[in-house]
């Protein structure tokens, strides 16, 4: 099957679930933790440098 009409198949199965920390379908219902925010992995927020918004300089 192609096209936009097997694209109704994708809804199938929730790997991620709303979070209830940040709120964003990122909580990952198996592994049970929020990639977005970090809820349920550890008590600090979910951080990287790399995400780190930098000042315009
Ligand atoms: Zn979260």
């Amino acid at each position: 099957m192609k096209g936009t009409y097997s694209m109704g198949k994708k809804s199938r199965g929730h790997t991620h679930i709303p979070c209830r920390r940040c709120g964003h379908t990122s909580y990952h219902k198996s592994h049970g933790f929020c990639s977005r925010c970090g809820y349920g992995n550890s008590s600090k927020k979910r951080k990287y440098s790399w995400q780190a918004k930098r000042k315009k300089d």
